[in-house]
């Protein structure tokens, strides 16, 4: 399988030029990396300019942070399947935690990944523990999460889902105050345990992705010790050169 390394610019630049000049850095700097699938996630008012600077080429993908999930029009400031879809994206984040913080519920989650999927957008669903106890409990918080938001989803679209593994208290944090690469392989495990028991053999498909606080001083270990398919990396990803060193990295294992 090869690796993925998503960038969620979550709401930055302040401005399309910035917007512009950030994925032109990030094209030039990720031109040499080989084997690692890249989906660029920036906020939904960007989205048509960048998809339109990533046409022609098959190395950057692009993805939104959100998506509205239900059908029709009247619902004003949400941003649908279809428009995103127009813009170019073919995948979108879902339940990412700075929007399961303000109201998302996993009954939204769930909504939002089968319009999602209907709709022909691949997912990549956030999930994650907000803290960790000495009885393990935050094992059962993950579990009830997938369980709750993949409630819905047919064996038939796992080929079109991404799990990114995000613990919401690494979210944001320095670089050294993230989960050891040992409780990071251990939950791999117990995650994909979870989909296989929901989906049989088929749940091995579907890649586990860490996210929080990744940057490239610390990518290496939780690349070669993580258990993971990839990395969904926040705000180091709007430094190109760091972020095109941990693409290296994920290229490189
Ligand atoms: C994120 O936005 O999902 C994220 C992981 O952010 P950061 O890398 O900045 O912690």
């Amino acid at each position: 399988m090869k690796k993925i390394l998503v960038a969620n610019w979550k709401m930055n630049p302040s401005s399309l030029e910035e917007a512009t000049n950030l994925i032109g850095e990030i094209k030039e700097k990720l031109a040499g990396v080989k084997g690692v699938d890249m989906v660029v996630c920036p906020p939904f008012i960007f989205l048509n300019e960048v998809g339109a600077l990533l046409k022609g080429q098959k190395k950057i993908k692009l993805g939104s942070q959100d998506v509205f999930g239900g059908e029709g029009t009247s619902f004003t400031g949400e941003v649908s399947v279809d428009m995103i879809k127009n813009a170019g994206a073919e995948y979108a984040i879902i339940g990412h935690s700075e929007r399961r913080e303000m109201y998302e519920t996993l009954q939204i989650v769930s909504e939002k990944i089968i319009f999602s999927l209907k709709g022909g957008l691949k997912v990549i669903l956030c999930v994650g523990e907000e803290a960790r106890d000495e009885h393990g409990e935050f094992y059962n918080y993950v579990k009830d999460e997938l369980e709750m938001a993949l409630a819905k989803l047919n064996k038939k679209n796992l080929s079109k889902l991404i799990i990114a593994y995000e613990p919401t208290w690494a979210i944001g944090k320095k670089e050294n105050e993230i989960l050891s690469p040992e409780n990071l392989h251990e939950m791999v495990i117990f995650v994909r345990k979870v989909l296989t028991d929901k989906f049989g053999e088929d749940g091995r498909l579907v890649p586990i992705l860490y996210g929080g606080s990744v940057s490239k001083n610390n990518a290496q270990e939780i690349i070669s010790k993580g258990n993971i398919d990839g990395l969904l990396v926040g705000r180091e990803s709007l430094k190109p050169a760091n972020f095109a060193e941990v693409a290296e990295m994920l290229s490189k294992n």
